[in-house]
């Protein structure tokens, strides 16, 4: 929910009027708890710091289109905000990773089968023509490059609170297919194509070899670009742009302006349809490759639903410019987000004839959402990731939804109802991973943003944990898993289980804490779980630092009669009485087991074959050490929710077995019956039934041929 700023400002007049004017106090009273109840929906104009931050790059460079090449010179000054001394500088020179077929970054993308080998032609990198320290002599022999970290050795060191510019000469030529720079025919992308300052804290560098896995970490920096091309060509990028002609029309030069940014990135070609637009006082640019000019209204539908939407729960986006680019398809250019400027990606399969691949929406809505995490708060994304992509891809799931979004691969005729009340009533005899994939992917005819990403959680392995460094990561479908659904997942659940209201006052708050400041995973906890509940601190420490699972299950229910016979009925000797009031005839055990080393309270549910369901909460905590585990006695039955009910739990909280004494059979049994808990690995043992619906076998079924046929149509689309 959001409203404008000046509606707010004239909401508040209003009431400081009607408080002054009014002379009752009760009224008072309800005046100001009225205005505290709605300072939540009253949005921040969010704006970036006073003054300038601690870096500043001047570049100005050539594009040489037919060379794949730019040519420049970069003035760039390095403050040292810090307490400690810095002895030499590092930069990253990023495209040195496309240098050679055995960089650090080509060795483990090929290692892994994420690329193939780089053909002749297509290699790229940035050579150093020439190094000035604080306008002294040419120390380009002195300097030290190793692939993509550039180390600067100087005369002497920068005190704190003492600045040194650099004077770089430089050539950058762009790699084809890289990962995000890039280029096709005329049309080019430029990431990490400068010298870059990493960032010194603690007195050490933090200035590490590009990875495949691992995106960008920097300080915020002021830049004053100027790219002079040929005079066809139309240049996008981050900042606020102005073009000039130059050399009596035949070439131009374009200055990119951009405050308080941790990069630049951008784009270039003679193609573009530049679509301009305005939102809430934010110039937009789109630029559009020609043949998707039939998408331009869902990109700017998307991105200004974002901005609406984000605007209202986090604060409006700081900076006056926006550009979007619709990348040239295959260029590996798409989905990324630098200051600025994102880009999206689409089909004219995608966005004109099928619809329900969310292409551009949902893109559009992650990239744009990254503005705040990653662009604003800037954490150190090579340690991680998640900081970034998982609170960036919750924005994108919540936008999608928002607006009614859903992926729809087939025809309707095939939803064949809800799937999760299918697994409701199917005992777990089927393959953990392909029910989570069935999960995922068959829920009907269309499925929400989150199940699309919930496929990738449960098909990774889980072996790392979420706050994980880039270069450790088991696989990349782990790092996948753990940077953004798991995480997404996780802020789900959290919703779910302290209401999403609480969930986004505690992430605005978030935001408004750490913006331009890097924060840490510890810094996230800390803030979240202050805002919505301190007991979330536990939950998210082990959520977010083990690589434990969460998974509960029905493992077992068995329920017999009881003989009605007994000594007593047959004259002899007297039973003892289970209960005074309850005449029990049947016997029923659950068994509920946390299958998981994460520990969460989780509801329970147990439905009988008449009367209403038993329902509990279990915290599964493990009590080993000491306190009050309490176990049931064999006679110990109490009148719980309506039942008699006996309750035995291990000391480690593994298990929870529920007896019940009863007139009525139990027939199902459920953990977390609400769906709750997202981060659940496996929603298939949820639940336990004695005797499996028929009706929901066959539509059992049905599914699986629906899940061939959508596999068969997944695999058409892809390119
Ligand atoms: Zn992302």
């Amino acid at each position: 929910m959001g409203i404008n700023i000046e509606l707010c400002q004239l909401i508040i007049a209003v009431v400081i009027i009607i408080y002054v004017c009014a002379s009752n106090m009760k009224l008072k009273q309800i005046i100001i708890a009225l205005a505290i109840l709605w300072i939540p929906f009253c949005p921040v104009k969010a704006s970036v710091p006073e003054g300038r931050p601690g870096v500043e790059y001047n570049i100005d460079a050539g594009f040489v289109p037919g060379e794949n090449l730019v040519r420049g010179v970069e003035r760039a000054v390095w403050r040292n905000g810090t307490d400690y001394p810095a002895a030499e500088i590092k930069m990253h020179l990023y495209m040195n990773a496309y240098r050679s077929n055995y960089t650090v970054f080509s060795r483990q993308a090929r290692f892994e089968e994420m690329i193939g080998e780089r053909a002749s032609g297509s290699f790229g990198g940035t050579d150093i023509l020439s190094l000035r320290v604080n306008g002294g002599a040419d120390i380009t022999k002195k300097i030290s490059i190793y692939e993509t970290v550039m180390t600067v050795p100087l005369a002497k060191p920068v005190k704190p609170g003492g600045a040194v510019t650099l004077m770089i000469e430089f050539e950058t030529r762009i790699p084809s297919d890289a990962f995000r720079s890039g280029r096709a025919g005329d049309y080019y992308v430029f990431q990490g194509w400068y010298p870059k300052f990493g960032v010194f804290e603690g007195g050490a560098w933090n200035c590490r070899q590009f990875h495949p896995y691992t995106e960008f970490y920097a300080d915020f920096a002021d830049y004053d670009v100027r790219l002079k091309a040929p005079a066809h060509y139309i240049l996008g990028g981050t900042g606020v742009k102005e073009r000039s002609s130059l050399d009596g029309g035949a070439s131009a030069e374009w200055r990119f302006r951009a405050q308080w940014v941790t990069d630049f990135a951008w784009t270039a070609s003679p193609d573009f349809i530049v679509v301009k637009d305005r939102y809430k006082g934010v110039e937009i640019e789109l630029l559009l490759q020609p043949f998707h000019r039939g998408a331009k209204e869902k990109y700017l539908k998307a991105l200004k639903a974002a901005m609406e939407s984000l605007g209202g729960m986090l604060g409006d986006y700081p900076y006056p410019k926006i550009t979007l680019l619709d990348p040239y398809p295959g260029t590996g250019t798409d989905s990324m987000e630098y200051p600025m400027f994102i880009t999206g990606g689409t089909s004219f399969f995608d966005y004109a004839v099928m619809g329900g691949t969310l292409s551009p929406e949902g893109v559009t809505a992650h990239e744009f959402a990254h503005q705040y995490f990653y662009g604003m708060l800037a954490s150190d994304e090579t340690a991680e990731a998640w900081l970034d992509e998982g609170f960036t891809t919750y924005a994108e799931t919540m936008l999608m939804d928002e607006q009614g979004l859903r992926y729809r691969f087939d025809s309707p005729r095939f939803n064949l109802g809800r799937s999760l009340d299918l697994y409701a009533f199917t005992p777990s005899v089927i393959s953990d991973n392909f029910l989570g994939f069935l999960d995922a992917f068959a829920v009907g005819g269309s499925f929400p943003a989150v199940s699309w990403r919930r496929i990738s959680y449960v098909m990774a392995e889980r072996r790392d944990p979420v706050a994980n460094d880039g270069t450790r990561t088991y696989d990349y479908a782990a790092y996948g898993a753990n940077s953004y659904s798991y995480p997404l997942l996780i802020f789900r659940t959290l919703g779910n289980v302290y209401g999403q209201n609480r969930l986004h006052a505690a992430l605005r708050e978030y935001v408004r804490e750490w913006s331009f400041r890097h924060p840490k995973t510890g810094d996230a906890i800390r803030s979240i779980s202050k805002s919505i509940g301190s007991d979330s601190e536990r939950f998210l420490r082990q959520l977010l630092f083990t690589a434990g699972d969460v998974d509960y299950a029905v493992t077992d229910i068995r329920s017999a009669a009881e003989t009605p016979a007994s000594l007593n009925e047959k004259g002899k000797t007297e039973a003892k009485k289970t209960s005074a009031s309850v005449k029990p005839l049947f016997r029923s055990v659950v068994t509920i087991e946390r299958m998981g080393e994460v520990v969460l309270p989780v509801e329970i549910e147990v439905c009988f074959e008449r009367g209403k369901p038993w329902r509990s909460k279990w915290d599964a905590m493990n009590r080993a050490a000491g306190t009050t585990a309490t176990f049931g006695e064999w006679d110990d039955f109490k009148d719980m929710n309506g039942r008699q009910v006996m309750l035995r739990e291990g000391v480690d909280g593994k298990w929870l077995k529920i007896y019940f004494l009863d007139s009525a059979k139990v027939v199902k049994g459920q953990v977390d019956p609400g769906y709750k808990l997202e981060v659940d690995r496996n929603l298939i043992n949820n639940s336990y039934a004695l005797s499996p619906d028929r009706k929901l076998q066959r539509g059992f079924v049905a599914r699986c041929f629906n899940l061939l046929y959508k596999s068969f149509l997944t695999l058409s689309l892809l390119n």
